[in-house]
């Protein structure tokens, strides 16, 4: 199973590959976006060095996690497949920036948590604002009843002073 922290520079001089799997639920930050915390994220990772000694973490985060529709308010499914291809540096480590071909991920190489590193990737993806696709018929009825709702309110406290007399 997957270590909660890991010496990444050991792991990068064995060339180590690692594969698991996370519960939504144990990320706190994400779960607060989450409707249901329901099934698991597969985990595939890979470290290794590159040419200039860099610690490279490449891999793949892939699962189905449940939003909630920004829209319709109803449980909207995501499927996720990230691509990771990572440079793992401490900050202030002064590599040099002009080679900015990768994305890094600032930590300490020697104790990389790694569900930390995991939720921060998958917060970065995720879009801002989580709905429905426009194309969905339920998410749009739902939407355009609770927008007929409020607009017809006038006419019924009308209804009402007539009935009045
Ligand atoms: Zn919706």
């Amino acid at each position: 199973m997957l270590p909660d922290v890991l010496n990444a520079m050991v792991a990068a001089g064995k060339k180590r590959v690692l594969s698991g799997s996370y519960a939504p639920a144990s990320f706190t930050r994400l779960g607060t976006l989450l409707q249901s915390t329901d099934g698991d994220l597969s985990l595939d990772l890979c470290f290794r060095r590159d040419r200039k000694n860099r610690i490279l973490l490449s891999g793949n985060i892939s699962g189905q996690i449940t939003a909630q529709c920004q829209r319709c308010l109803g449980p909207v499914s995501m499927q996720l497949d990230l691509p990771l291809e990572l440079v793992l540096a401490e900050r202030h480590s002064g590599d040099d920036r002009t080679n900015a071909d990768r994305d890094r991920y600032y930590c300490d190489p020697a104790n990389l948590e790694l569900a930390a590193m995991v939720e921060e990737e998958i917060l970065l993806s995720m879009p801002m604002v989580a709905m429905h696709t426009d194309d969905d018929e339920d998410c749009r009825k739902t939407y355009q009843q609770s927008v007929a709702g409020v607009a017809q309110r006038p006419f019924a406290d009308l209804k009402n002073l007539t009935s009045r007399g």
